[in-house]
């Protein structure tokens, strides 16, 4: 094996790692990066980000796919840590960019298979799925995973062989030292990869500001059952999807307590689906209902695990908080707990969905009440003893923003102060070309980056999902419909005013048909109660599903991009 402390001199002088973080660094989500070797590249993860409130009609945004396009014929092969949505959400973008296969854990390559199903991907037999200790070689790399812990199961970091030394990329982490399904994180590999010599860690950077410990997935346990013990009513548990061990520990207090489960939400439904058919989540025979089967039980004998805990319009918590969810109705006695932090910009809209609740007499409790949740990412001293298991040459933070991966710089500067030859520092960002020779390793260059908007379209209950991206942008044009409602009442004010562009329409046709858009609108809020008006997300939502369903029914299946701008007066 090359000692990466001693550059093998056997290589030729051009000889160079190239590394290049394509997305999650210096910004939330969106994890991706590429490494190449002479004319074989692999990527690492292919993620999305979600947009922020105020970024109308974009569902997802994914890294710029140049650097990728640019190097189509020698990708190789696409490696995915774990299965959250920061780091598989774009995999059916870059599945159609190169040839080679998936590398994954049984857990996540199961969240990959329907998200390809959505965009008609038949993946035929590239998804490989892999264990950990166990390695893969694509051309001159030696990739092995190992098992680390987070808040999902089968999660794994990245030991990278490469001609210029070995690269461990950490995936994202906790040290968890109980973990729910008994996988423990595989310290002692870690421990011994360090011993040989590591020329570059890449680590997971997000809990850099927490002092001490995170804190283990059973940390909510106690809290949970106070809010079991004192719930005379439906308990309403809002999390994130992919939170199995979260849904684990739920499903073992409602066996205690003798309560239903019922998963409510597509997402969660699926997963928990999932999940179960792979071992991941264990739900006792009997126990389990549908959601529609919520009403034909005691409110005192249901647990509802749902999404929606960021106050998402289209998800399940927001619908029940109006009353708009066929299935789940709140009342008094019953209690809703945010099992989730409030991701930076979701504030408002999570605030609304919490006036919803009370105003239906339903107790809430948030992470902020009670210990409802624990973070799935290490907190400072778990960071630290990683760097000092692996014993890096070169430390590149990564999944961060700026500040955050410069502390986590500083974190790491702190444990390795002392060593021979001294740990240096690669402070990247997106885009930001890493090279590793002979000679050391530098941000040499720059490579193109940015993001890519996405549009998912949602039609009706059914959810067919539809990929759009600029080239239908481009093609479909986009419209706006301008609309100024009461913020009091809700009720609109004046004409709703709908602007179009690149959208094409016989101009004969265009008075007629943006008339009838404008009818749509009006009678779109006109049919809407109260709450739903008096919340811009929810309101803003409904006009969308609503005027694009009308334009792809009138045009001929086009689908323009339709941004509602709603104004309260
Ligand atoms: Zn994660
Ligand atoms: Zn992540």
């Amino acid at each position: 094996m090359t000692n990466p402390l001693m550059p093998d001199v056997s290589a030729p002088a051009s000889a160079t790692l190239e590394v290049v973080p394509l997305g999650g660094l210096g910004e939330f989500g969106m994890n991706m990066m590429a490494l190449t070797w002479e004319d074989t590249t692999i990527l690492v993860d292919a993620g999305v980000m979600f947009p922020d409130p105020d970024q109308l009609g974009v569902d997802l945004i994914i890294p710029d796919m140049t650097y990728v396009e640019a190097r189509r014929d020698q990708v190789k092969a696409l490696i995915l840590t774990h299965g959250h949505e920061d780091h598989i959400g774009g995999v059916p973008h870059v599945m159609p960019l190169f040839d080679g296969p998936v590398y994954g854990t049984a857990f996540t390559l199961a969240l990959v298979e329907p998200k390809l199903e959505e965009h008609e991907i038949d993946p035929g037999d590239r998804l490989k799925r892999v264990q950990p200790r166990e390695t893969v070689t694509i051309g001159p790399f030696t990739v092995e995973f190992i098992r680390v812990t987070h808040s999902m199961p089968d999660c794994v970091a990245l030991a990278i062989t490469t001609p210029a030394g070995l690269v461990i990329h950490t995936g994202d982490f906790k040290i968890d030292q109980t973990p729910i399904d008994g996988q423990h994180f595989d310290l002692h590999r870690l421990a011994e990869l360090g011993a040989q010599g590591v020329l570059a860690l890449f680590a997971d950077s997000t809990n850099v500001d927490r002092p001490g410990f995170t804190g283990p997935e059973t940390d909510v346990i106690d809290g949970f059952e106070e809010v079991f013990t004192s719930t005379h009513g439906k308990l309403v548990v809002a999390t994130f999807s992919s939170s199995i061990y979260r849904m684990q520990i739920l499903v073992d207090l409602a066996a205690q307590f003798e309560r239903k489960v019922a998963f409510v939400g597509r997402s969660i439904e699926k997963n928990a689906e999932i999940a179960q058919r792979l071992g991941f989540l264990r739900v006792p025979s009997g126990m389990q209902i549908r959601d529609s089967e919520i009403q034909n039980y005691a409110a005192q004998d249901v647990l509802c695990i749902t999404t929606g805990s960021q106050g998402e319009p289209q998800a399940a918590l927001p619908r029940i908080s109006i009353d708009d969810h066929r299935h789940v109705k709140l009342s008094e006695d019953d209690a809703v707990v945010l099992s989730a932090r409030a991701i930076p910009g979701n504030e408002k809209a999570i605030a609304r969905t919490m006036s919803h609740i009370t105003r239906r007499g339903a107790d809430i409790i948030t992470p902020s009440m009670k210990r409802v949740h624990v973070s799935g990412h290490g907190s400072a001293e778990e960071l630290k003893l990683v760097i000092s298991l692996v014993r890096p040459r070169f430390f590149v933070p990564v999944h961060g923003e700026y500040r955050q991966l410069a502390q986590h710089a500083r974190i790491a500067k702190r444990v390795m102060a002392g060593a021979e030859p001294r740990l240096q520092v690669l402070l990247a960002e997106d885009g930001d070309i890493i090279q590793f020779d002979r000679n050391g390793a530098r941000i040499a260059d720059k490579a193109p980056t940015g993001r890519v908007l996405i549009d998912v379209t949602r039609v009706g209950e059914v959810g067919e999902e539809v990929l759009r991206d600029r080239r239908h942008l481009a093609a479909d044009g986009i419209v706006i419909a301008m609309v100024a409602i009461s913020r009091h009442t809700g009720a609109l004010v004046g004409e709703p005013e709908i602007v179009a562009r690149g959208f094409v329409v016989d101009a004969g046709e265009a008075d007629a048909l943006f008339k009838d858009a404008a009818l749509v609108v009006i009678d779109c809020i006109g049919t809407a109660s109260l709450e739903e008006r008096t919340d811009q997300g929810l309101m803003t939502e409904k006009l969308r599903v609503e005027l694009r369903r009308f334009f792809k029914k009138r045009t001929s299946g086009r689908r323009p991009l339709v941004l509602p701008v709603l104004m309260e007066i």
